[in-house]
């Protein structure tokens, strides 16, 4: 073969497989799985775990690189700007761009005065860097896509390559919300299998409607909870699911995930949003070779640490400009509407 025609070979490799498999991709093979179990209470999750009714869960903490961690907070800071409701609109805004309230606005479900342009979702950063990237979001509560992602676009560029969202029947007490999950497992592992994701997030959101006991009415958002544990141990099944299409990815071995596990708050009783432990104090499951489990386990980790977390293990670089300081502002917050609850 000529030198000539290795390197345009090589080039075309490259082309072809800027977003490929193995360490083919624009990150060296690294990449990202992030899996969101909304209102799932850190105490739940580890009973869950210590009775066998979250196996795939523990495997993944004991596995190599892998942790768990109960340091973990939602809600802000107490008494600081960045204090927020324990709700699904506000926590998913902070996990999905790194920032809390004071500049991401979000304050209800409601999304008003959303500044997702200044602060946007981690995947458009990562797309700004690396256009070539591949970047996928799957997920059952659709404000996820239609307000914080959407949200995000530039002048109404989409930058998720796949974009699935489905919806559970809220005039039915989201009593599908299980069989939406399953929808939401089946897409995610058809692109594990099919694809060369650089970063996913997967979004289920059953669990937490079973804390709210609007799809059977004696579960609640509690430990001691047989219904509560027993919708855990089922996203426990789809998160084994996951990882066991990524492991089998055919160029695996040559690829570097970092696995991330998180909800955006706890629960009491059967609801949530206010600043108890039970709210706020949430949890980790993390796996990946650069991790730093003492920091993890031992020191507080906010809920906007975990888009840190994944550009520091894509190597991306965070500007200034993405988290610029708040402007001052402080509108009155508005009441949520029983609709928009989550
Ligand atoms: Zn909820």
């Amino acid at each position: 073969m000529t030198r000539l025609l290795s390197l345009l070979l090589l080039a075309s490799t490259v082309s072809v497989f800027g977003h490929g498999p193995g360490r083919t991709n624009d990150f060296q093979g690294r990449r990202v799985l992030f899996i969101g179990i909304d209102g799932c209470r850190a105490d739940a999750v580890s009973e869950a775990m210590e009775r066998g009714l979250a196996p795939q869960l523990k495997a993944l903490v004991e596995s190599e690189g892998g942790l768990f961690t109960r340091t973990c907070y939602a809600g802000g800071d107490l008494k600081t700007p960045t204090h927020q409701p324990t709700v699904s609109g506000p926590g998913w805004s902070s996990l999905l761009t790194g920032v809390w309230v004071d500049r991401h606005r979000v304050k209800d479900n409601r999304f008003l005065g959303a500044r997702f342009q200044t602060y946007s979702h981690f995947m458009r950063r990562i797309k700004e860097v690396k256009p070539s990237a591949w970047c996928a979001s799957f997920a059952d509560w659709p404000p996820i896509h239609e307000n914080i992602a959407d949200g995000s676009r530039v002048q109404g560029a989409e930058f998720l390559d796949v974009k699935f969202t489905t919806r559970p029947d809220a005039s039915r007490h989201f009593i599908d919300n299980p069989e939406k999950d399953i929808e939401v497992r089946d897409e995610a592992l058809k692109t594990l299998r099919t694809q060369d994701p650089d970063a996913m997030f997967v979004y289920f959101g059953s669990v937490d409607e079973f804390g709210h006991g609007a799809i059977d009415e004696r579960a609640s958002f509690t430990p001691e909870n047989a219904l509560y544990l027993n919708a855990i141990s089922h996203v426990d099944s789809h998160v084994g699911e996951l990882l066991r299409a990524m492991k089998a990815r055919p160029k695996f071995a040559e690829e570097d995930w970092l696995v991330l596990v998180c909800t955006d708050h706890g629960g009491r009783g059967n609801s949530h949003g206010g600043d108890s432990d039970a709210e706020r104090k949430i949890w980790l499951i993390a796996q990946g070779k650069h991790l730093n489990k003492e920091d993890l386990t031992t020191k507080p980790v906010p809920q906007t640490a975990l888009v840190p977390m994944m550009y520091a293990h894509l190597g991306i670089v965070a500007k200034p400009e993405w988290t610029p300081p708040p402007a001052p502002e402080s509108p009155a917050p508005v009441p949520q509407t029983e609709a928009t609850k989550k």
